[in-house]
């Protein structure tokens, strides 16, 4: 895909929220009760801004810890104005202009989709064609290790921007800190590969989520890795025990008769949107190789 950067719009959003129990779908939600958002030019200059306070329609307490962290007040929320309302004022605020939404990773936009579902049914976000995780090209930029994400104020802090001045976790001031961050770290080329099409593709990624395969026979267990090769000499090694599955991981012991060595092997898979993450682990255990005292080790 090329993305023509040059004239585009980069729509910075922040989102505050608080977890709330949807009696629609009888499981908690996190529902937006504050957005902000930054219109930056393609040289990241400041266009305009928009924010406001959402009324609250699915829950009618705010959490203690909500309150505590964003110094948003019940009455902020009472002034505010409805989710679709909210949204359709954003979505005017946005324009027609080429654009692509930036956020600190994903989740305000996972949460967007899963407000915009519960409270207006609608699958897709109307302004959203194009998107990009800002924590993501950081953490591409910085180098920092995938498994762990960086959060915000942690980021501004290693780019050297005095988080002092801003309100950590209100909507606004996270816009403008990201804005910050943005410019530090702004790449034409290198960021344009962060920007994705919001097709159905990105909406089913973002609305899936990951599980532990527990069913040895589930059609989503690729077979070959519930086989062991022995780790000294590489031969075959004999299954002692049948898969037993305990804390998020498949269980048997494998027994080679060349190098007279059982190991316990542990597998587990994890379904992700795209395929089968597998992981494997295994342990040499001394016992002897005979099925009574291979069930007491398990
Ligand atoms: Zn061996």
């Amino acid at each position: 895909m090329i993305v023509r950067i040059d004239f585009m719009h980069f729509v910075l959003i922040d989102l505050e929220w608080n977890n709330t129990y949807g009696r629609k779908t009888k499981r908690f939600i996190n529902e937006i009760i504050e957005i902000g958002a930054i219109m930056l030019d393609g040289d990241l200059k400041e266009i305009s801004r928009y924010s406001c306070f959402i009324k609250s329609q699915i829950g009618k307490k705010l959490r203690g810890s909500v309150k505590q962290m964003t110094h948003i007040t019940k009455e902020d929320l009472d002034g505010g104005i409805p989710f679709t309302k909210a949204l359709s004022e954003l979505r005017r605020w946005i324009g027609g202009c080429e654009n692509t939404v930036v956020t600190w990773g994903d989740g305000d936009i996972r949460v967007m989709i899963e407000n915009y579902r519960y409270l207006n049914g609608l699958e897709v976000i109307p302004f959203l064609s194009n998107y990009a995780n800002l924590q993501g090209y950081f953490q591409r930029v910085m180098k920092t290790s995938p498994a762990r994400q960086v959060g915000l104020g942690a980021a501004a802090e290693m780019l050297g921007i005095d988080t002092g001045e801003y309100a950590l976790h209100r909507a606004i001031d996270d816009c403008e800190l990201t804005a910050e961050c943005f410019r530090k770290i702004y790449d034409k080329d290198l960021f344009r590969e962060h920007i994705i099409k919001c097709d159905s593709d990105f909406y089913g990624k973002l609305s899936f989520k990951p599980f532990i395969i527990n069913n040895i026979n589930s059609p989503l267990i690729d077979k070959s890795k519930l086989s062991h090769n022995c780790e000294i000499c590489g031969a075959q090694a004999k299954m002692l025990s049948e898969w037993k599955y305990t804390n998020r991981y498949f269980r048997a012991l494998f027994y080679c008769p060349n190098c007279d060595k059982t190991t316990k092997v542990g597998v587990s898979f994890k379904k992700l949107y795209d395929g089968v993450e597998t992981k494997k682990s295994s342990v040499a255990v001394s016992v002897v190789p005979e099925e009574d005292s291979a069930a007491k080790v398990m």
